[in-house]
């Protein structure tokens, strides 16, 4: 089955998101667990309200969601009061998250603001060691970043360093979130090499941990560090290079969520454009 959803907001609650992506035609969906770009709390959804959600995803068949940590947090910041707070917020998230069993959670690695590579990663798999739990039922996924500025996860090479120095235990529960138009502005080749691309993923993170992707075309050339997204197919990846991502046989089975410039019509749109496309 083709899992196909996109970003939704969380304004109208939880058990909405449910219904509102079942009437766009698809079948998960992603949000953020609380105000993208401030420390404001976001109004905490009812118990009812989620487990209303639950059901509805159990009895329907479809894929519990991923949640998107803000934007606020680093966990590679140079201010220990924001590496704290990055870290406790995570786990609180993670907690809540408990709730919907199956879910998993997307956050971007940080930015080492000048520190280097090494250091921010030291500081990243500490976070996720005090964060995550044995036992958990949610997957963690780090997201493939454009390389903007000082961003962490612009490689695999990187992606790797950070789950290499979380501890055993917790690496089951770890993985990676591949956005195409990161990916794409990083600099690999999705548009012309894309087995190249995934064979290089595999060798070195492992294909394994390769657990959602964030489709996405992309508004700038490969290798530009720039990550600004564009709709599907009006941009410098283009329709078919989509479409030969979502049918490649490493990636078929894994869960799409777009991430374009969109309303929830325009999502629509697309979500019904890739399901014709998609053979498996
Ligand atoms: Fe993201
Ligand atoms: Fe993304
Ligand atoms: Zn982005």
């Amino acid at each position: 089955m083709f899992k196909i959803g996109c970003h939704l907001s969380t304004s109208e609650g939880y058990y909405s998101m449910g219904q509102r992506i079942i009437n766009l035609g698809g079948n998960t969906f992603q949000y953020f667990t609380k105000n993208p770009k401030g420390r404001a709390q976001t109004k905490t959804p009812s118990p009812e309200d989620v487990s209303a959600l639950r059901e509805l995803i159990l009895s329907r068949g479809m894929t519990m969601p991923l949640a998107h940590a803000p934007y606020t947090y680093n966990p590679c910041s140079k201010d220990e009061e924001v590496r704290r707070y990055s870290g406790e917020s995570m786990h609180g998230e993670l907690v809540f998250l408990e709730n919907l069993p199956g879910s998993m959670y997307n956050f971007h690695p940080g930015c080492h603001v000048g520190q280097g590579v090494e250091q921010g990663v030291c500081y990243i798999s500490d976070m996720l060691n005090r964060a995550l739990w044995g036992g958990m039922h949610t997957t963690v996924l780090l997201e493939t970043m454009a390389g903007k500025g000082t961003e962490i996860g612009r490689s695999f090479e990187e992606l790797r360093m950070i789950i290499d120095r979380v501890d055993s235990g917790l690496r089951d529960n770890l993985g990676v979130c591949f956005d195409t138009c990161h990916v794409n502005d990083a600099g690999y080749d999705i548009v012309n090499d894309l087995d190249g691309v995934l064979l290089e993923f595999d060798r070195i993170v492992g294909i394994d941990r390769l657990r959602a992707v964030h489709l996405n075309d992309s508004m700038n050339p490969m290798g530009s560090h720039k990550d600004r997204h564009a709709k599907i197919g009006e941009g410098t990846i283009g329709l078919s290079a989509i479409k030969r991502i979502i049918n490649h046989p490493a990636l078929c089975d894994r869960p799409f969520y777009l991430e374009t410039p969109n309303d929830e019509p325009g999502y629509g749109g697309e979500i019904a454009l890739l399901t014709e496309a998609y053979y498996g």
